[in-house]
């Protein structure tokens, strides 16, 4: 499988609860390297860019005010088969139905707050980094 770059967010309720370094930890285990990394504080402008695709979704406002209530780490994630394999450490979207060892199980306080994003495919990937990093920063 190729080597792939792929978009992460530990979001704001793991940030908050000081689950940075225990959530990298995970990533880094499966063979996946933060190529770019930082913390920042999203703007509301960010939030509802970066989550258009679900803007007409009846969660959508909360979604955002949670992503902009505190801050979080953005980080492009790199790997052998990157995408699904971020996927799958990050178990499914609701941690209710999350897999064993996967980070929702173990620190997902919710469907809503569910600590981490990741993105599903390659072209949402690119878009993704594209969107928070500039070719510079991402220095492999
Ligand atoms: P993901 O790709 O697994 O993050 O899931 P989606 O792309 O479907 O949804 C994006 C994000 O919206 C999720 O990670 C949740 O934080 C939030 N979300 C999705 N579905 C719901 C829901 O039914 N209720 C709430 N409150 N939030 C949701
Ligand atoms: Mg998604």
């Amino acid at each position: 499988m190729a080597i792939e770059r792929t978009f992460s967010i530990i979001k704001p309720d793991a940030v908050r609860r000081n689950l940075i370094g225990k959530i990298l930890t995970k990533f880094e285990e499966a063979g996946l390297k933060p190529v770019a990394l930082k913390k920042i504080h999203m703007t509301r402008a960010q939030a509802e860019g970066f989550y258009a695709v679900h803007k007409e979704r009846p969660f959508f406002g909360e979604l955002v005010e949670q992503m902009i209530a505190s801050p979080v780490v953005v980080q492009v994630l790199e790997g052998e088969g990157a995408i699904l394999k971020n996927r799958e450490i990050m178990g499914a979207t609701n941690p209710a139905n999350a897999a064993e060892g996967t980070i929702r199980k173990e620190f997902a306080l919710s469907v809503g707050e569910n600590s981490v994003h990741g993105s599903d495919a390659p072209e949402t990937a690119a878009q993704e980094i594209k969107f928070f990093f500039t070719d510079e920063e991402l220095v492999g």
